[in-house]
């Protein structure tokens, strides 16, 4: 291996120690630091990211990899050429961007999550929109700075980041259809007339109870607890802060169970994908670079949701888990069945709220949000029309009223943070999670007998080998084509949705 390449690794590790660092120390903000805490926090936060961003910057980093570009023997190893292509990826990106167009879009996204805070509070969306107006102006920058793609649109930058290779035209050819589909279904579902029996989950079960079945279910589905740990916050996560180090978070109602349930079998989803991505190790210690890596958030969020639906949702999991619940929660589970938990948890209703919502409506949620950003970011809408446009929308794909802009246009994070182009990568979760299922049924064809006898190894170790081992060497496209033969499709979600509805509601 060349000197050259081993300098360019040795230096990119620092900069993962770096970002590790402020992994943790963020990490730690949202679970227990204490309030009067915060201040000193953000100092070191800035300092962190200060130094992330210098170090990742370094033209040193630059030369080095122009002169593993240069040369032909070491690039004719593939995974190195794989690593070589996306620090290359990386570094112009993150070079791309002038310090003041950095730092002014830090300073503006904290103060408009603070704006937002409140507007939502008092659901005033007109006190909102300076801030945000400012955040889709220097987000418009921040695109044209990363450069729009030939044939593309300025969405297209953004999304990059999240998604690298997708764009937003490709987006909408999947989501048009999609959300036609999924109309019909929900229209379908309403007019069976039939409600499941939904009394089991607002069973009074304490937190205490719930932690350690959730605990329980983190070992049994493989989450190793000796290289990561649950613990508790407002917004549930989780973060892959070092090899050996996977942390997930989660919250508990004690009036319904199954919020804590999901929201850590969605986090440890994400956590089994952190715990496998090659970190580690010798010889290699791939630690910072690329190719230890996720690929793009579609695929992880993928991973997040089938543990959480796929696997959580389905009778053959509540086979298995029922027995352990009673077993946790006692008289409160008494008479359940695994066919009650099942109707129980699948049940499709518009809702207002898109972290709320059920499989059969949350891809509309999603769908509202990348047409309106999308809009507002070509210049196409106006930031004040935002309400109005919200809220035909929740009407026409969902047929709810949105009663004010506290349930409606103001309850989301993600704009004032600066995230645009980042909802989109939800359902594309969705739909690499059911393409990939359709996979796994054909090359583990009793994955379901599995799962009701509470065997859960033989899929971790699936994903493993197909997905998680592979870091960024892959784009995502391409990894679905790899592991199921075909290009992302619609149908496959359409089928898992439409055989559920079947079995809930009989359409
Ligand atoms: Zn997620």
């Amino acid at each position: 291996m060349s000197t050259q390449y081993q300098q360019l690794c040795s230096l990119v590790r620092r900069s993962g120690v770096l970002g590790s660092i402020g992994a943790l120390v963020s990490w730690d903000q949202e679970t227990y630091m204490p309030p009067a805490g915060a201040a000193f926090r953000a100092e070191q936060l800035g300092l962190i990211a200060e130094l992330h961003h210098k170090h990742a910057t370094d033209p040193k980093i630059g030369d080095l990899i122009a002169a593993c570009e240069a040369d032909k023997a070491l690039l004719a190893n593939e995974t190195i050429a794989a690593n070589i292509r996306e620090l290359r990826r990386d570094y112009d990106r993150m070079t791309k961007l002038p310090t003041s167009l950095v730092s002014e879009l830090a300073t503006t996204t904290s103060q408009a999550q603070e704006a937002w805070k409140h507007a939502r509070q008092n659901s005033d969306f007109a006190a909102f929109v300076p801030k945000l107006e400012r955040v889709f102006e220097l987000t418009r920058q921040k695109a044209d700075c990363y450069g729009i793609p030939a044939g593309g649109e300025r969405y297209d930058a953004l999304l990059d980041e999240y998604e690298p290779g997708a764009s937003a035209k490709e987006i909408e050819a999947t989501f048009t259809p999609l959300r036609a589909k999924l109309a019909a279904l929900i229209h379908s579902v309403a007019a069976s007339g039939k409600k499941p029996d939904t009394s089991i989950l607002s069973a009074q079960i304490p937190a205490d109870k719930q932690h350690a079945f959730g605990q329980m279910i983190l070992k049994a589905i493989t989450f190793d607890l000796e290289a990561g740990r649950l613990d508790v916050t407002t917004h549930p996560f989780c973060s892959g802060v070092a090899p050996g180090d996977t942390r997930l978070t989660t919250r508990y109602r004690d009036e319904k169970f199954t919020d804590a349930l999901y929201g850590t079998l969605h986090e440890a989803g994400h956590g089994l994908y952190e715990q496998g991505l090659p970190k580690a190790g010798s010889p290699e210690g791939l630690f910072g670079q690329p190719l230890s890596e996720a690929i793009s958030l579609g695929i992880h969020e993928s991973q997040s949701r089938m543990w959480e639906n796929l696997v959580g949702r389905s009778r053959e999991f509540w086979v298995w888990a029922l027995p352990h619940a009673k077993q946790y929660f006692g008289a409160a589970m008494a008479n359940v069945t695994p066919d009650t938990m099942f109707a129980a948890v699948n049940t499709t209703t518009p809702s207002l709220i898109r972290v709320e919502a059920d499989e059969g409506t949350y891809n509309m949620h999603v769908m509202v949000r990348f047409e309106l950003e999308r809009a507002l970011l070509s210049g196409a809408m106006k930031v004040k029309d935002v309400p109005g446009e919200w809220n035909r929308r929740y009407k026409d794909y969902l047929g709810i009223d949105v009663p004010d802009d506290r349930r409606g246009c103001l309850q989301d994070v993600h704009w004032s943070a600066g995230l645009i182009g980042y909802f989109p990568t939800y359902t594309l979760g969705n739909l690499y999670a059911a393409q990939f299922w359709e996979t796994i049924e054909q090359e583990i064809p009793d994955v379901k007998a599995k799962i009701s006898r509470g065997e859960f190894a033989p899929l971790r170790e699936w994903l493993r080998t197909k997905i998680h081992a592979h870091g960024k060497r892959y784009r995502a496209a391409d990894l679905c084509k790899r592991i199921t033969g075909k290009p992302l499709s619609a149908d496959p979600l359409l089928r898992y949705l439409g055989t559920k509805a079947k079995a809930v509601y009989g359409v």
